[in-house]
């Protein structure tokens, strides 16, 4: 979400008359976007506005700015713990970045954290990518799990209306994109908010439908799911639609129902894995993706083990996993940050070292496997062949012949350090 928001930032001063800069000693305007959802945020920002300070001996011009959550969630006190700064623009407020930079070319040093319109600034991206684009679709969040900052950074959730979004990926098609990911803190809540801009009128489900029949599109995927709206709708559309890719971030955060409780995350793990079960019952490819927070206050070795149990037992192909961190704002802010660290670090090791041997298991059964590729082009790994990525999200290099736009289906030979490698099928029309 940060990536595109940072295209969408590009895209806003362009439209300004700004150009990109190719290095930060050649510009007169720096912009750090910053995510606050875990620690030291604000302390990293403050390091990297004092170096980058440095630069304004040379160039007097130059202007240093926050946006991003780190902005929205600090706001002034920015100014006087980075004196170098000279505009905090919060996450809320983005549209009116243009106006705050004309106040401080004019001398002003500007805070800006009011809540402002969404900002219809899809169309104005300045996309990094050729094939693959970001499209926001579900902004804000309103389900305060305990320990999450988002809910009071990005306000509340606002689903843009689905006539824009398809607006704009028509836009996206017709430049050449072929692939788009809908992005949303809990995407597939989208369009249910009562007074939200999809309501009543077009579901989650009923959006990806719109979205793969717009022409030249030929993948749709999404994230993050939230657990509680993987209903029935949104797993026949999956089935239903091809242009779908059979790929599922849908974040656990803990195996044991008393710390989700704490977490208020609003399901318990029994109630997760049956709609797992359904979910690979009718789309039996899909590669489930989860996240993890290691070291909520309170966790014990027993709770803790629950979280192991859950891996072991729902098999994903890849986990993110954290260590808690409090956050500003949140109710878990208040039960401190007991588990010490030694022991996050423990328990975070002996997660990724259970999950990375499921990932390996899970990479040996690909091997011999048909897979649909989305070429990219050149490899960044191996010289001489080209690169994509499967329908479920995995990297896969091959030695061609293929141009980058194009689909092909490959064979799995091999995984080279946990990249597949493949080579064309003979058979293409046989996809597994
Ligand atoms: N909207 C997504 C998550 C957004 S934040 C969802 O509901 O799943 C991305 C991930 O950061 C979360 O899934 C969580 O695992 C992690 N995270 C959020 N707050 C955290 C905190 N205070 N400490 C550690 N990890 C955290
Ligand atoms: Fe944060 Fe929970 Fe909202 Fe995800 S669903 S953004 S974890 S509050």
């Amino acid at each position: 979400m940060n990536a595109h928001e940072g295209e969408r930032l590009l895209g806003m001063l362009l439209d300004e008359g700004y150009q990109e800069a190719l290095t930060p000693d050649a510009a007169d305007v720096i912009v750090l976007h910053t995510c606050a959802v875990r620690e030291h945020a604000v302390h990293k920002v403050v390091s990297e506005v004092g170096r980058l300070a440095r630069l304004k001996n040379a160039r007097t011009m130059l202007k240093i700015g926050l946006t991003g959550c780190v902005a929205q969630s600090d706001g002034a006190s920015l100014l006087g713990m980075a004196p170098g700064l000279d505009f905090v623009v919060g996450s809320r407020a983005v549209v009116r970045l243009p106006s705050v930079l004309r106040r401080v070319a004019a001398g002003e040093r500007v805070v800006d954290v009011a809540d402002g319109e969404y900002l219809e600034l899809g169309l104005a991206a300045a996309r990094r990518d050729s094939l693959r684009a970001y499209v926001t679709v579900i902004e804000g969040c309103d389900k305060f799990c305990s320990f999450c900052i988002v809910p009071y950074t990005r306000g509340r959730e606002y689903s843009r209306p689905a006539s824009v979004i398809v607006e704009e990926v028509r836009g996206l098609a017709a430049e050449g994109f072929r692939e788009v990911t809908l992005l949303g803190q809990t995407v597939n809540a989208y369009g249910r908010k009562e007074g939200g801009a999809g309501e009543g009128e077009v579901d989650f489900p009923e959006l990806l439908a719109r979205v793969s029949a717009v022409d030249g599109i030929e993948r749709v995927r999404f994230v993050t799911s939230h657990p509680n709206y993987l209903g029935e709708g949104l797993i026949e559309a999956m089935v239903r639609l091809p242009e779908v890719c059979e790929y599922m971030h849908l974040p656990l955060q803990a195996g044991a129902d008393s710390l989700l409780k704490r977490m208020n995350r609003g399901y318990t793990v029994a109630e997760y894995m049956s709609r797992v079960e359904r979910l690979r019952a009718a789309v039996p490819d899909v590669a489930l993706v989860s996240d993890f927070i290691v070291g909520f206050p309170g966790e014990s070795e027993r709770e803790f083990r629950a979280t192991l149990d859950a891996v072991e037992a729902l098999r994903f192909a890849s986990i993110f996993a954290f260590k808690y961190s409090p956050r500003p704002h949140t109710r878990a802010e208040r039960w401190g940050d007991p588990i010490p660290e030694p022991v996050k670090a423990e328990r975070l090791e002996r997660l990724l070292v259970a999950q990375r041997r499921i990932a390996d298991e899970h990479n040996q059964s690909l091997i011999g496997t048909l897979q649909e590729v989305l070429v990219e082009g050149e490899s960044s790994r191996a010289p001489a062949h080209l690169e994509g990525r499967t329908r479920t999200q995995r990297r896969i290099i091959f030695p061609g012949p293929a141009q980058p736009g194009q689909r092909a289906t490959l064979r799995v030979t091999g995984i080279d350090r946990g990249r597949l490698v493949g080579r064309v099928a003979a058979t293409p029309s046989h996809v597994a």
